[in-house]
C-alpha cells in the first residue's frame, strides 16, 4: 500500500507568486526593525510602495535589518 504522497505541496503560500525578471529567483521581504537594540518591533516590507512605519514604542523610524535568517 502506498498511502503517502512524497510530492504533496502545501499551497498556502503559492497564491502570490510573481516572478521577478531579474537576478533573484526568490522573493524576499526585507525585514525592518526598531533601531533600539532591546526593542523587538519588526516589520516586513512586502511591497516597495509600502511606507516604512515607526516603532510605536520609541517613535523611531524602523531600519533595515541586515541580518538574514
Ligand atoms: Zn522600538
Amino acid at each position: 500500500m502506498t498511502t503517502d504522497h512524497p510530492n504533496r505541496v502545501d499551497a498556502d503560500n503559492g497564491d502570490r507568486y510573481s516572478p521577478l525578471s531579474g537576478s533573484s529567483s526568490r522573493v524576499e521581504s526585507p525585514r525592518y526593525r526598531c533601531p533600539v537594540a532591546s526593542c523587538h518591533q519588526v516589520w516586513y516590507r512586502h511591497q516597495a510602495s509600502d511606507a516604512i512605519p515607526h516603532c510605536p514604542i520609541h517613535d523611531l523610524a524602523l531600519v533595515r535589518d541586515s541580518k538574514v535568517h
